[in-house]
Formats: structure tokens, sequence, C-alpha cells
């Protein structure tokens, strides 16, 4: 049971982009359509452009 993927990101499960801008205009877009407040953010493990909820007050993730 040695079968481990090659890719074994923690943000193999996130959405990503290419540039910043894709990113951007995405979190835009679930920004008026869910009211969700989204952050822009490189990724250091993919080099690829992450959302990130951005959220305040207790931290459970
Ligand atoms: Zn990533």
């Amino acid at each position: 049971m040695d079968n481990t993927p090659p890719e074994l990101l923690p943000c193999a499960d996130k959405m990503a982009f290419d540039t910043k801008s894709e990113a951007q205009t995405e979190a835009n877009v679930l920004r008026w359509r869910r009211g969700t407040k989204l952050k822009v953010y490189k990724c250091r493990y993919c080099g690829l452009w992450h959302l990130s909820t951005h959220s305040t007050g207790s931290g459970s993730p």
C-alpha cells in the first residue's frame, strides 16, 4: 500500500489559477454570488494562485 501520489500538496483540493488576475476574477465572482470575501495569494507549494477565505474571530478551521 505504498501508492503515494507524486503530487501530495496541502493545496491539492483547492482551486488553482495560473495568474493572479484569474484568481482575482474568480474571487470577485464568488464575492457577489455568495457574499464570501476571498483573499488571493500565491501558493508556495505549487506556485499557482489560490483563494483563501478571510475568516476573523474564532480560530477553528
Ligand atoms: Zn498550491
